[in-house]
């Protein structure tokens, strides 16, 4: 016998988003069901560098950045647990004249949100950072930016959801959504039955393929980021930092987050998703031609057998994409611990003693799709590489938007009906 559950909202995706949603809705005394195909943050929200930034953000994200930053210096004390939160900065350096011209034309987005951020040039770069080497152009820097730490974020809101009574389902993939009378009624999960007036889906780079059977389209793609850490040791760095070749965040545990920097190419392996929608981020490709490899491989047969488990109701074929293993690129992530090396002037050379890769979801103009899509259906999806640190700003705006219909931050640029109406449409971010 299937077991039934009736709430007022349920939600499909356990990353950051999911569970941050989860969280504001029940602080609003709504009830909630999140389940989880895999592992709380198995995918992208466990995997992330751990930036929370305002830095270099794309305008019409700056009101929804800024709640999630308010919101990020309270949540520890809310969920009574560890996120790693910790207020310390965004340093990005640039590697040529065109992109410190940007960092400084970004400025006046700055002063508009009231975010003290400034360029710094010659000595004013080591003053803030003494570990970096000399001889780069400049660098944008936001003191009151922030890290926060990935494997601990969403498990943590997680734990405190579960203690205030709310339904998480981990290894329990939602298989199709439920309607009646032309509404969003509730869920069918591989174990449960479930009644609800809202469901959010919150699947990130899936959700393109969850919803696309209802008529919902969210063009996304992907390209895919590999990171590897180094054990605790004395390395003197504060701010969380990128050079053009580099990023260099310090963790919670002592040690150090490496990944590359923002010229370094992430790998972008063709699926027969990409590329239905490949045309659409034409604009996005030719802005960052040098940060993308292009690479036709396995992925592309991998890609269409996930697909059809994960469309499939059949439990058994679930076991490949409950956490998806996407191997990292060691050779690329070598490069980027020699670039730490001569960046950053470490010595002796750092090591990574782990590494992992994830695929970012992407939207073809970089920012996230929120909103109602169908009556009963609302979609938080499409972060574009910078959702961790706008989610709980997302989750509060969503929780927000299903308790009262309406939003104190306007959502409108994150329309998921966007597409329809615009072809191309290119990412407004310096960062
Ligand atoms: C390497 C890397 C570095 C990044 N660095 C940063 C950074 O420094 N700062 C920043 O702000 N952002 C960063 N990002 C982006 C950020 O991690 C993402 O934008 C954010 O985590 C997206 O969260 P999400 O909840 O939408 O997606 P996810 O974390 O991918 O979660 C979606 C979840 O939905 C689940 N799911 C999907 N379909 C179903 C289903 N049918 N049933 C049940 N569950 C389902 C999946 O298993 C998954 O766990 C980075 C991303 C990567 C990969």
């Amino acid at each position: 016998m299937r077991k039934k559950i009736a709430v007022d909202v349920a939600i499909v995706g356990g990353g950051i988003i999911g569970c941050a949603t989860a969280w504001y809705l029940t602080q609003r005394g709504l009830s909630v069901a999140l389940f989880e195909k895999g592992t709380v943050a198995g995918e992208q929200s466990g995997r992330n560098s751990g930036f929370v930034r305002k830095q270099g953000r794309d305008e019409r994200e700056m009101p929804l950045i800024k709640r999630s930053l308010d919101l990020w210096r309270d949540i520890d004390k809310q969920i009574e647990g560890e996120t790693g939160f910790t207020v310390a900065g965004n340093l990005a350096v640039a590697g040529d004249e065109a992109k410190l011209a940007a960092m400084h034309s970004w400025l006046a987005v700055a002063k508009e949100f009231g975010v003290g951020s400034e360029i710094l040039t010659n000595g004013r770069l080591q003053d803030v950072c003494p570990r970096i080497r000399r001889g780069f152009l400049g660098a944008l820097y936001t003191p009151t930016d922030a890290r926060a730490e990935p494997e601990l974020a969403a498990p943590a809101i997680a734990a405190a959801l579960r203690r205030k009574g709310a339904e998480v389902h981990e290894n329990c993939h939602v298989q199709e959504l439920e309607l009646s009378g032309g509404r969003v009624t509730g869920l069918v999960t591989e174990k449960f039955d479930v009644k609800a007036r809202t469901v959010v889906v919150a699947a990130g780079l899936w959700s393109y393929i969850f919803l696309k059977r209802y008529g919902v389209f969210v063009p996304q793609s992907d390209l895919k980021i590999s990171v590897g850490r180094t054990a605790p040791f004395d390395h003197g760095m504060t701010i969380p930092s990128w050079t053009p070749d580099v990023l260099v965040r310090p963790r919670h545990d002592g040690g150090l987050t490496i990944a590359l920097g923002m010229t370094r190419a992430a790998d972008f392996e063709l699926t027969s998703r990409s590329l239905r929608v490949a045309g659409r981020f034409l604009p996005t490709y030719l802005m960052n031609r040098r940060g993308v490899s292009i690479g036709v491989n396995g992925r592309f047969f991998e890609n269409n057998r996930w697909s059809s488990a994960y469309l499939s109701s059949d439990p058994a074929r679930y076991s490949e994409i409950r956490v998806p293993h996407v191997p990292p690129n060691v050779a690329e992530l070598e490069k980027g611990t020699r670039f730490a090396r001569t960046d950053f002037q470490f010595d002796p050379p750092i090591r990574l003693v782990d590494s992992w890769a994830c695929r970012v979801d992407l939207t073809p103009d970089g920012i996230p799709v929120i909103g109602e899509t169908l009556p009963g259906l609302v979609v938080a999806t499409g972060m574009s590489g910078h959702g961790f640190g706008l989610s709980l700003g997302v989750g509060d705006s969503v929780a927000e938007l299903i308790d009262r219909g309406s939003t104190t931050i306007a959502l409108d640029a994150f329309d998921p009906g966007r597409f329809r109406h615009r072809y191309f449409a290119a990412p407004q971010n310096v960062l």
